[in-house]
C-alpha cells in the first residue's frame, strides 16, 4: 500500500461529545414544574405532561410540563404585571440585561450545544458552531438596541406583553430571535417553544434567573398547539410573533383578524439555488450541502429546489452526488457528522412519503450507497432528478434532506423558475460575475438572497419572507419595528356605509350623463356591471353617478397593476418626477376639487381649499422622499456586505376613508407610488367622485398605465375582494370594524401583508399623518448578502 493508498484508506474515528454534563442536568430537573411564570417554575395547571426523546435513538429523555389555557392566562398576567416596569426601564438598564443574558450563555455554551443536539437531532458541529453563537451574538447585539431606542425608534414604544411561538428546527435559536428584540424593546413575553424540543428553553429560563432578568418579563410556558391556541386568542396579547409552518400560520392570521393584534409570521419556504454556468462549481457544491443537507433540510430556508443551468448540470450533478457519498450520516453528536436524524419519527414519515410521492410524479430520486445507523429516525441525503415545475418535490417544503433538481437555459428562465413557487423566503445565486448575481437578486421574490453562499445569518440583519412564507422581520433594525408602535393622530370611528339607503334626487338642469367612469390600465373603462352609484351632494341632491366596480373590475384592474412593469422598474428619481408633476397638476385645478369637495362634503371653502393645499403638498412630500427612504448596508460579523434594499411589496390595494376624502385618499397613494408599488384604489364610498375627478390629472401626469388603478363602488364589497386576490401583495384597509377583520381574515390565500385602521380612520390633516411610518409599509426588505475576498 501506498501512501496515497494509505491515505484514502484512513478511516475517521469516532469523536463523541461528552454529554455527562448534559445528562447530570436532566437528572438534576424536575420536568414536571418545568413552566417558567412570573419567575417561578409551576406545574401545569392540569396536571399534564408530554415526552421528549431524544431522535437518535427514540429514547425518553423527560416528561415536560404540558400547559392548558389556565396556565397561558397565568403567564400572560405575569407578563402584563412586569410590563410597566419593564417597559419605564432605562434603555441601559434593560441592556444591561440582555448583555447579561448574552454573557451568562456564553459560559454554558457547551451545555447548550449538547442539549440541543440531543434533543433535537442535529450535529453538534451545528449546534456548537452556529445555533449557540448566533443565539448569543442575537441578546448582545439587541442589547444595544435597547440603549438606542431613542435615537432610532423616536416617537416609538413597546407594542407590550407579546405571545411568540418557535418551531422545533432551531429552538434555542429561534427563542433568541423572538425573546432578544421583543426585551430590548421593553415588551414582556410569553414564549411557547415546540413539543418536540422543550429543553434549551428551559435552560434558557434557568440562565434568565441568574442574569437579573425580573419576574414576569421572560415567562416560557411548555406545550403543544392547545397552549398555541390559547396564546393566539388571549386578549391581554398585544402582539403575536410566530415561526412555524405556513399552515399553523394561516390559522394565526385568521384567528387574530380584527383584534388589532400586531402580527408577524415567519413561515416556510422552497428556496432556489441557482447556479449558473460561469459558477465557481466545486464552491457551489459545497454552499449546497450547506443549503440543503444543514440541520438535516429541517430549515425554514432550505436551498431545497436546485437550478442548474443547462451547460454545467450534469457536471454538477456528478459532483453533487461525489460529495453527498462522502456525507456522514450517524450520531449527533459525533463531531465527524455531517448529518444526523431528523426530530421525530413523524417527520421521518412525512419526508419519506414525499419523496416516495415525488417518485411516483415521475422524479429519479437517488441516495448514496450508506448504511443508516440501527436506530434513530434518519434518512438518507436524497437527490431528485427528472423534476417537473409542477412535482411535489419541487413545490411543496419537505423540511428534510431532500434536494430537487431542475434545469434553465437562460436568466430570464432561471428567475421564472425561482420564483414559481407560492413561498418566498430566501434563494442563493451563483455565479462569479458578480453583476449578473447582482441583476438576478432583485428579482427574485425571496425576502433573502445570498450570492456565493448559503444559510448566512446575522443579528443585524434582517430575515423573513414574502407571500406564503409569511410577513415580518426579524433581526437588525427591521426586526425591531416589529416589537414596537408608534402612534398614528386617530382619526374618527369609521361607520359601516350606508349609502344605499340615502334618496338622492336629480340635481337642476342635469340633462347629461355624468357617470364617472373606472379607472383601469390608464383608461376609463366602464364597470364590468354596467350599473352605477347615485351619488348625493352634501344637500342630497345628485352630484353624479360613478360605476358600481365589481370583482371582475378588481380582478382587470390586479392585472393591469401587475402587468405595469414601467412603474416600479422606473428610477427613484424618475417617480419623484412623476410626482411633483402630479402635484403640479393638481395645483393647476385647486379651486375646482375645493369647489367639489364643498360640493360633496359641505366643508367651508376655506376648510376645502386647505384640504386640497395638504394633498398637493403630501405629494410633493412623497415625490421628495421616493429617492430617500432608502435601505442600509451591513456589516455582519463576517466577510461579506449585506445589502437591505427597499424594494416595493408588489400591487397594492388601497380601501381609502369617507373622512377627508382627497386627502385620506393620496395620503395613502402617494406613499405606496413613491416606492415603485402599483396600486388598486377603492376610494372614499360616498364621495368618490373627488377620486374620479383626479382621472385626468392623472392622465396628464404621465403615470404609466396601469401604475393607479381606481375603482369605485362598495368599500366593503371591494376590500373583500382584494384581500381574497392572490396577486395582490399587500392591502390597506381605512373602513369599518367589520371590513377591515374581514379583510385580514381572508387575506390568507397568499398571505398578503394587510394593514388595517381596524375601524378607526386617522387624522389625515396631522403632519403626522405622513412620512416614514407610511413608507415602511410600502416596502419589504431583501437582505441580499454579499460576501468579499478570494
Ligand atoms: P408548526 O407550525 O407545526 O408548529 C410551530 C409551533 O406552533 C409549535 O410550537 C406548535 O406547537 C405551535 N402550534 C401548532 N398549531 C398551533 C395553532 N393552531 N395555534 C398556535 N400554535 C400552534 O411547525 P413546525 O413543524 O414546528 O416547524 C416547522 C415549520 O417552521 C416549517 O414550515 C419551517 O419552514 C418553519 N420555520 C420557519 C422559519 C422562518 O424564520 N421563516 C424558521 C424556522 C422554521
Amino acid at each position: 500500500m501506498n501512501i496515497l493508498d494509505r491515505y484514502h484508506a484512513m478511516e475517521y474515528g469516532p469523536a463523541p461529545e461528552a454529554r455527562n454534563e448534559a445528562d447530570a442536568w436532566l437528572a438534576a430537573r424536575d420536568f414536571g414544574k418545568a413552566l417558567f411564570i412570573g419567575g417561578d417554575w409551576k406545574a401545569a395547571a392540569g396536571g399534564k405532561t408530554f415526552e421528549t426523546s431524544e431522535p437518535s435513538s427514540g429514547k425518553l429523555l423527560a416528561e415536560v410540563s404540558d400547559a392548558n389555557a389556565a396556565d397561558i392566562d397565568a403567564a400572560v398576567a405575569a407578563a402584563a404585571k412586569a410590563l410597566p416596569k419593564w417597559s419605564a426601564a432605562s434603555g441601559y438598564q434593560r441592556a444591561k440585561v440582555l448583555y447579561a443574558i448574552g454573557r451568562a450563555m456564553q459560559r454554558h455554551q457547551r451545555l447548550f450545544a449538547v442539549l440541543e443536539t440531543i434533543d433535537n437531532g442535529k450535529p453538534i458541529r451545528e449546534s456548537r458552531d452556529i445555533d449557540v453563537p448566533l443565539a448569543i451574538r442575537h441578546f448582545i447585539h439587541h442589547a444595544g438596541w435597547a440603549q438606542a431606542l431613542d435615537r432610532d425608534f423616536p416617537g416609538h414604544r413597546g407594542v407590550g406583553v407579546v405571545g411568540q411561538i418557535i418551531p422545533w428546527n432551531f429552538p434555542l435559536l429561534m427563542l433568541a430571535w423572538k425573546i432578544a428584540p421583543a426585551l430590548a424593546a421593553g415588551c414582556t413575553v410569553v414564549l411557547k417553544p415546540a413539543e418536540f424540543t422543550p429543553l434549551t428553553a428551559i435552560l434558557f429560563a434557568e440562565i434568565c434567573e441568574r442574569a437579573g432578568v425580573p419576574k414576569g418579563v421572560v415567562n416560557i410556558v411548555q406545550g403543544g398547539p392547545e397552549a398555541g391556541v390559547a396564546i393566539v386568542n388571549h386578549p391581554g396579547v398585544q402582539k403575536i410573533a410566530f415561526t412555524g409552518s405556513s399552515e399553523v400560520g394561516k390559522i394565526i392570521r385568521k384567528a387574530t383578524a380584527g383584534s388589532g393584534k400586531k402580527l408577524s409570521l415567519e413561515l416556510g419556504g422552497k428556496s432556489a439555488f441557482i447556479v449558473f454556468e460561469d459558477a465557481d462549481l466545486d464552491s457551489a457544491v459545497e454552499g449546497l450541502v450547506d443549503g440543503i443537507w444543514f440541520n438535516q433540510g429541517q430549515v425554514c430556508c432550505a436551498g431545497s429546489r436546485l437550478l442548474a443551468q443547462e451547460g454545467i448540470a450534469d457536471a454538477l450533478i456528478a459532483k453533487v452526488k461525489t460529495r453527498m457519498s462522502r456525507l456522514r450520516v450517524g450520531s449527533p453528536l459525533d463531531k465527524n457528522t455531517d448529518i444526523g436524524p431528523l426530530v421525530d419519527l413523524t417527520q421521518l414519515d412525512r419526508v419519506k412519503g414525499l419523496v416516495a410521492e415525488g417518485a411516483r410524479q415521475g422524479a429519479v430520486c437517488w441516495q448514496p450507497d450508506a448504511a443508516l445507523p440501527s436506530s434513530g429516525y434518519y434518512h438518507l441525503p436524497t437527490l431528485a432528478t427528472g423534476v417537473s415545475p409542477a412535482n411535489i418535490l419541487a413545490q411543496e417544503e419537505v423540511f428534510g434532506p431532500v434536494l430537487a433538481t431542475m434545469t434553465f437555459r437562460n436568466t430570464e428562465e432561471a428567475i421564472e423558475l425561482a420564483n414559481n413557487t407560492r413561498y418566498g423566503l430566501a434563494a442563493s445565486v451563483w455565479s462569479e460575475n458578480v453583476n449578473l448575481a447582482l441583476h438576478v437578486a432583485p428579482q427574485l421574490k425571496a425576502g433573502v438572497v445570498w450570492v456565493n453562499g448559503t444559510n448566512m445569518f446575522d443579528a443585524a440583519c434582517g430575515f423573513g419572507g414574502y407571500r406564503e412564507s409569511g410577513f415580518g422581520r426579524e433581526g437588525g433594525r427591521e426586526g425591531m419595528f416589529e416589537y414596537l408602535t408608534a402612534k398614528l393622530p386617530l382619526g374618527p370611528v369609521i361607520k359601516p356605509a350606508t349609502m344605499s339607503a340615502q334618496p338622492v334626487e336629480q340635481a337642476d338642469g342635469a340633462a347629461i350623463d355624468r357617470t364617472a367612469k373606472l379607472f383601469i390600465g390608464g383608461k376609463q373603462v366602464r364597470p364590468d356591471g354596467n350599473y352605477s352609484l347615485a351619488i348625493a351632494t352634501a344637500k342630497g341632491k345628485l352630484a353624479g353617478e360613478v360605476g358600481l366596480g365589481s370583482r371582475k373590475d378588481i380582478r382587470d384592474a390586479v392585472s393591469a397593476a401587475r402587468g405595469a412593469k414601467a412603474w416600479p422598474e422606473a428610477t427613484a428619481y424618475n417617480r419623484s418626477q412623476v410626482l411633483y408633476y402630479l402635484a403640479e397638476n393638481l395645483s393647476g385645478r385647486a379651486g375646482e376639487f375645493a369647489a367639489r369637495l364643498t360640493e360633496l362634503t359641505g366643508a367651508t371653502p376655506k376648510a376645502a381649499r386647505e384640504e386640497v393645499e395638504q394633498s398637493i403638498e403630501r405629494l410633493f412630500l412623497y415625490a421628495g422622499l421616493a429617492d430617500k427612504f432608502e435601505g442600509r448596508v451591513h456589516q455582519p460579523p463576517a466577510r461579506a456586505v449585506t445589502l437591505a434594499l427597499h424594494e416595493p411589496v408588489g400591487v397594492v390595494g388601497i380601501v381609502a376613508p369617507d373622512a377627508s376624502p382627497l386627502l385620506g385618499l393620496i395620503s395613502l397613494i402617494a406613499p405606496a407610488l413613491a416606492m415603485g408599488n402599483t396600486v388598486v384604489a377603492v376610494p372614499s364610498e360616498r364621495y368618490p367622485l373627488l377620486a374620479t375627478d383626479l382621472y385626468q390629472v392623472i392622465e396628464y401626469s404621465d403615470i404609466p398605465s396601469g401604475a393607479i388603478n381606481i375603482v369605485t363602488g362598495r368599500s366593503a364589497e371591494l376590500a373583500g375582494v382584494l384581500a381574497k386576490h392572490d396577486d395582490v401583495d399587500g392591502l390597506w384597509v381605512f373602513a369599518d370594524a367589520e371590513t377591515c377583520a374581514k379583510a385580514e381574515a381572508e387575506s390568507i390565500g397568499n398571505l398578503k401583508r394587510v394593514w388595517s385602521g381596524n375601524g378607526r380612520g386617522i387624522d389625515w390633516a396631522s403632519d403626522q399623518a405622513a412620512g416614514d411610518a407610511f413608507l415602511r409599509r410600502a416596502v419589504e426588505v431583501k437582505n441580499v448578502w454579499v460576501p468579499y475576498g478570494d
